[in-house]
């Protein structure tokens, strides 16, 4: 597949050509990773989630009950796209509303990782990721709210990038946890996860927690030579395979050899990430949710009187959302309040003071973006199994910074191994200069 920025160089007939060649390829390959084919029209096409508003398409964030819901207006990521030479292409698959690290519980069916397709793509923007690495999208768009985009962009071999938690505009996005919520790239390689970060970020009105801070575009800038500090994390990194271990030292020689400084740090509070994460973001999504009553959106399954239409509606969702809205109604009730939710806002504090702590001293962090690389379709049975495997990324969101997830090894069955590079909030260009640096040395072949 060409990269983003050969598209920019393209003619519209040989993007057209273009699109009805994926759509044939995604239909004959068997991903599952394109839930549907529309397109906004002229212009380099992006894929793009199916949480992420187009004005006129079906918008179901992969569940049931969204059936039959078509978005009244364009998300302002599609409205920057659109200004900027770029247009919507087909809908990605996804976990349910956004909830999963394994696109094993979309609506739609299990999407398959093109490194073997009897491993998951990650999630739960599985279907961008997949798409991307399977050779049928240029680039994608996916959301992260503890992982979603990095995670899968690690296991199928290509790039994810969650930027500041406010420098992309969540209006039209569907909320899962809109304190932790941020759409972004996923992409071939680092150059073009800049490209369509510039083409996303923005200032909006229509989004109070999008930032107001100078915005400065990143690809004109970008600086593989640039000379970073960069922090080692060594007691989190010794949780992870042997693998990933493996391909953690390896990648700090490679960053050594590349001119860059390495400090070695601790954190204490990690052993809180998982517990912290699941009480905001099931608190926040629990609220969010009550919105689906089958009155406003979607499917309605009627019942004798409101309150049944309202059960029966919402018996709809999943097994994994119904857990979630447990798990967060409980963690809000009159009762528990103060010993989980306002004590899990506490930790966040500190979870994010220990990441500005390191950044008194560092430019970025490497970390794993996951214990593991692609498990096999079926294999997680235990819900909370599957929480843990979110243990690299989800205090990234905690904390509100920009991380980049990009491939630098692979496993003995050949599946890919991804890193990240996290940055202090709002310096994204550390993110990209330093990631660029990495792919410019570290050799990975697809
Ligand atoms: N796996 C995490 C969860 O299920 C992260 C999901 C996401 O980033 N949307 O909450």
């Amino acid at each position: 597949m060409i990269t983003l920025k050969e598209a920019l160089t393209k003619s519209n007939e040989e993007l057209e050509s273009l699109k009805v060649e994926m759509e044939a390829k995604a239909k004959e390959g068997g991903l599952n990773a394109y839930i549907d084919f529309s397109s906004t029209g002229e212009g380099v096409p992006i894929l793009i989630k199916d949480n992420i508003q187009v004005k006129d398409w079906s918008v179901t964030s992969g569940s049931q009950i969204l059936q039959g819901y078509v978005a009244p207006y364009n998300a302002t990521v599609i409205e920057n796209l659109k200004a900027k030479g770029f247009s919507a292409f087909g809908r990605a698959n996804m976990d349910e509303f956004a909830m999963g690290s394994t696109t094993e519980s979309s609506f739609y069916g299990v999407t398959k990782n093109p490194y073997g397709d009897d491993r998951v793509p990650g999630g739960s923007s599985g279907g961008s990721a997949a798409a991307v690495a399977g050779g049928i999208a240029i680039a994608a768009l996916g959301s992260d709210t503890g992982g979603s985009i990095r995670q899968p962009a690690a296991y199928c071999g290509c790039v994810g990038m969650k930027p500041t938690y406010g420098r992309v505009s969540r209006f039209g996005l569907a909320s899962y946890a809109s304190s932790l919520d941020q759409i972004g790239p996923i992409t071939q390689n680092v150059e073009d996860a800049a490209i369509l970060y510039d083409a996303i970020a923005s200032h909006d009105e229509k989004d109070s927690t999008c930032s107001t801070l100078e915005l400065t575009p990143v690809t004109e800038n970008l600086n593989p030579d640039r000379k970073l500090t960069i922090a080692v994390i060594d007691n989190y990194v010794s949780e992870a395979s042997q693998d990933i271990q493996d391909a953690y030292a390896k990648t700090v020689e490679v960053l050594k050899e590349a001119g860059h400084t390495i400090v070695h740090k601790n954190m204490a509070n990690t052993k809180y990430d998982i517990a912290t994460y699941y009480i905001v973001a099931t608190a926040e999504a629990t609220t969010n949710l009550a919105r689906y009553d089958g009155i406003r959106y979607g499917k309605r399954v009627e019942g004798g009187n409101l309150e049944e239409t309202f059960r029966n509606t919402r018996a709809q969702f999943g097994d994994e959302v119904k857990r979630r809205i447990m798990l967060g109604n409980f963690v809000l009730s009159a009762g528990y309040y103060d010993a989980y939710y306002v004590k899990a806002q506490k930790v966040r504090h500190l979870i994010r003071d220990e990441f500005n702590a390191i950044f008194e001293e560092a430019d970025l962090i490497l970390s794993p973006v996951a214990p593991t690389v692609a498990p096999k379709i079926g294999s997680i049975h235990d819900p909370l199994e599957m929480y843990k495997s979110d243990m690299y990324t989800i205090a990234i969101n905690l904390a509100g910074l920009p991380a980049l997830s990009l491939p630098v090894a692979k496993d003995a069955q050949g599946m890919p191994i991804g890193l990240q590079l996290i940055g202090k909030a709002f310096n994204e260009q550390a993110v990209f200069d330093g990631a660029l640096s990495l792919e410019n040395t570290i050799n990975y072949t697809k």
